[in-house]
């Protein structure tokens, strides 16, 4: 049985203070026993996180992270190796928003996998397609495509301690969510992808859903057979919504 986990992406969003509110209402939160939760604040605010959330069993990490491991001169970027430093468990890798806005290609992104495990750190391999390519029919080419890159390049057996985020793009941010069986198709592909490799690794990875996920839509997603809880963009910023979807990966 895997143990499901919600993880929230704050995005760029945030200041000191929205923070330390969210961080208060994080910790009035009453979490199901049962099940991880993580977020994933700006890399500023990790150090003020990490602290506020101090004995809540919520673990933090990073957006995204340099492809060398260790610091040495990478103007702008932040190695694996400080995240972990600064207390990181987990970094998202491949988020579709650095894909598309920052050119981030599947290559790149199997470097940022590698370098991440290399110091510690668990990646989360987002993998999604646009819309045009889910109307061409290509959705599950496209997906087969960005993780078997890092399969190919790494080996299944670093699935073994990674997480795969299925994350449509169109339906992140935009309010429209893929149905739990549109979702369920794609995680089955991805868990078949992995199985045909290696068939232990297949079962045990989380395969999280991501795209407009909210308390009214969490459940029956959950519901899945493929579908092991959630990264969650725009809910996760406030705390009592994303308790919500916690709660709902718990029952
Ligand atoms: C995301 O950014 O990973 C995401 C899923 O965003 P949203 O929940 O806002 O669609």
């Amino acid at each position: 049985m895997r143990r499901p986990l919600v993880a929230g992406n704050w995005k760029m969003h945030g200041t000191r203070a929205s923070v330390a509110e969210l961080i208060k209402g994080l910790r009035h939160l009453a979490l199901p026993a049962g099940i991880d939760v993580a977020v994933f604040p700006s890399c500023l605010h990790i150090a003020q996180v990490i602290a506020g959330l101090e004995g809540k069993a919520m673990a933090v990490g990073a957006q995204n992270c340099a492809v060398e491991p260790m610091q040495g001169a990478l103007t702008g970027e932040v190695a694996p190796s400080q995240l972990a430093d600064a207390g990181c468990r987990m970094v998202l890798v491949g988020h579709s928003e650095r894909r598309q806005i920052m050119g981030e290609r599947d290559e790149m992104i199997s470097r940022k996998f590698a370098a991440a495990q290399s110091c510690g750190l668990v990646p989360v391999l987002c993998v999604g397609e646009t819309l045009e390519q889910r109307e061409a029919g290509k959705t599950i080419e496209v997906v087969g495509r960005q993780l078997g890159t890092v399969i190919e390049d790494l080996g299944v057996g670093a699935f073994a301690s990674a997480i795969v985020a299925y994350e449509p793009v169109w339906a992140i941010g935009t309010g429209l969510t893929a149905t739990p069986e549109q979702a369920q198709e794609v995680h089955a592909a991805i868990r078949a992808q992995l199985a045909a490799e290696n068939g232990e690794v297949a079962r045990k990875v989380r395969i999280l859903y991501g795209g407009s996920v909210k308390a009214a839509n969490a459940a029956e997603l959950f519901r899945m057979p493929d579908i092991d809880g959630g990264l969650i963009g725009g809910a996760s910023l406030n705390a009592d919504e994303f308790g919500a979807i916690c709660r709902a990966a718990g029952s």
